[in-house]
């Protein structure tokens, strides 16, 4: 009887699949010195899965102190919760193991009610304050043996996100597990559990509590995920969506009057879903028209929404700021949308090489892909060729190949032999000069040698107001 549990237990225990050498080392040390160590948590999840787990996270009843004095090399990067960093020599992947002590309440994270920490005696204590069941299970690499006290594993064949104990109350503890739920499921390609989602639906509006930073972060794994689609729906349906974005409110049951996208936020949604995997991508694909509800006329020859993109940009930008992005990221956003409306046809090679200097090739790349989505969420087929979109696309790849100057800080004069040229001291006429001498070689590249920058500038000072000469 022993001897045929022990072999169940194994074999569930080699369906978990390989842990990295040194992660097992950390464990082997801990067990060694005597203490209680799991594999707990993403880790275990995404091993059950197949999946290739983000971290390696170890729960123990050593305490910090304990832990730090075991290992060599440490940071004490989260102390506070009982959290050591394990760092690998070198080269080792992975590069850190989390080692936390068992604890018996997370309290809530926010910042505005720090949690007080208890430590725990046993890793049944510390499943129970995790807070979903798939994320609740620990494992024994030594003996094979999953812990799994709120049916974690079950969960994971039916594919859904469930609280682990009574939802009110976990949520209640900290609201962004209702975040963490839809995120989670959106990665995973998971469901919600019924009185998980009732749960969230009824408590939607603690979202406004949490600090914006943890928002953000859920937010853009939300956008990254291979179902932001779903995703963004199941926030609306839960309530959450208008309290993280309030600007799309309007979109909600503003028409949109294209077969299959009945409304803005339909067409916003897809938008996000169709661009590539890059959440600030995809943040001004899900925001770039969001101001056609407050632009919209109508005039004799139609519905307009002039404007638009000028008022979303702002829009999209006055967002992201509050979701504290970085400032590339809002500057990203706000680019984005601002010129979202471009017309492929009228973009000249100057246009192109201008866009290369002020934004570099990685927007111009996205600029392209948002427009592409933009298209298919209006209902176009999603194969159906753009002729205007490709021949941007490979003249994009010429102008790069050409390896062109595209900014003014890359002429072949400087600043300071401007200034000598035309015997004028640093202000702003040195300025306009370079702008004059960018100008032209945005539309002839191969104008950018000294020789000939020397001749156009005695060129152009023959120009100016006021020239002898
Ligand atoms: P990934 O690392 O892929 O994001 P993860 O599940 O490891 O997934 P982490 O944020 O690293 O997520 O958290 C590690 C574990 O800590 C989770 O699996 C879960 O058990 C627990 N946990 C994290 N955040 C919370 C929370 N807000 N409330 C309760 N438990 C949490
Ligand atoms: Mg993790």
């Amino acid at each position: 009887m022993f001897r045929l549990r022990r072999s169940l237990e194994s074999k569930e225990g080699r369906n978990i699949g390989p842990v990295p050498p040194w992660v097992l080392e950390v464990f082997a040390g801990l067990r060694t010195a005597g203490y209680q160590a799991y594999l707990v948590g993403g880790c275990v999840r995404d091993r059950l899965l197949g999946r290739e787990p983000k971290d390696w996270d170890i729960a123990t009843n050593a305490r910090p102190d304990e832990v730090q004095r075991l290992f060599e090399r440490t940071a004490p990067t989260g102390l506070k919760y009982g959290t050591v960093t394990v760092l690998a020599p070198p080269g080792v992947k992975p590069p850190r193991v989390e080692v936390t002590t068992f604890r018996r309440d997370i309290g809530t994270e926010d910042q505005r009610h720090p949690a007080t920490v208890e430590y725990g005696d046993n890793i049944e204590e510390d499943l129970a304050r995790r807070d979903f069941t798939i994320n609740a299970m620990a494992w024994n690499p030594q003996e094979g043996q999953i812990v799994d006290p709120w049916g974690g594993h079950a969960d994971l064949k039916r594919r859904i996100v469930r609280a682990v104990g009574e939802p009110r109350q976990r949520f209640r503890e900290d609201a962004l597990r209702m975040l963490r739920a839809v995120r989670l499921a959106a990665e995973l390609g998971f469901r919600l559990e019924g009185r998980t989602r009732a749960a969230i639906r009824k408590q939607a509006a603690d979202v406004d509590r949490l600090s914006r930073e943890r928002v953000r972060d859920e937010l853009l794994r939300i956008l990254a995920s291979p179902d932001p689609q779903w995703a963004l729906w199941e926030l609306e349906d839960l309530q959450m969506l208008f309290r993280i974005l309030p600007e799309l409110r309007p979109a909600r049951n503003f028409p949109q009057g294209k077969p299959g996208v009945p409304t803005l936020l339909d067409h916003l949604i897809r938008t996000a879903q169709y661009c590539p995997p890059d959440p600030v991508l995809r943040l001004a694909g899900l925001l770039h028209d969001v101001a056609k509800p407050a632009t919209v006329q109508l005039t004799g020859e139609g519905v307009h929404f002039h404007g638009h993109e000028v008022k979303g940009a702002e829009m999209a930008a006055g967002a992201a700021r509050r979701l504290r992005l970085s400032r590339a990221q809002v500057e990203r956003i706000e680019s984005l949308v601002r010129m979202h409306m471009f017309q492929a046809a009228t973009v000249t090679r100057k246009g192109l090489r201008r866009w290369l200097g002020e934004h570099g090739q990685e927007w111009v790349r996205q600029l392209i892909a948002l427009r592409r989505a933009d298209n298919r969420a209006s209902g176009l087929p999603a194969d159906q060729p753009d002729p205007w979109l490709d021949r941007l696309e490979d003249e994009l790849e010429e102008v790069l190949h050409e390896g062109a100057v595209l900014r003014v800080q890359d002429l072949a004069l400087r600043g300071r032999e401007v200034m000598e040229i035309l015997g004028v001291p640093a202000g702003p006429q040195v300025g306009a000069a370079l702008r004059f001498l960018h100008e032209r070689v945005l539309e002839d590249p191969s104008l950018n040698t000294r020789e000939k920058l020397a001749a156009l500038l005695a060129e152009y000072a023959r120009g100016l107001p006021g020239a002898t000469g």
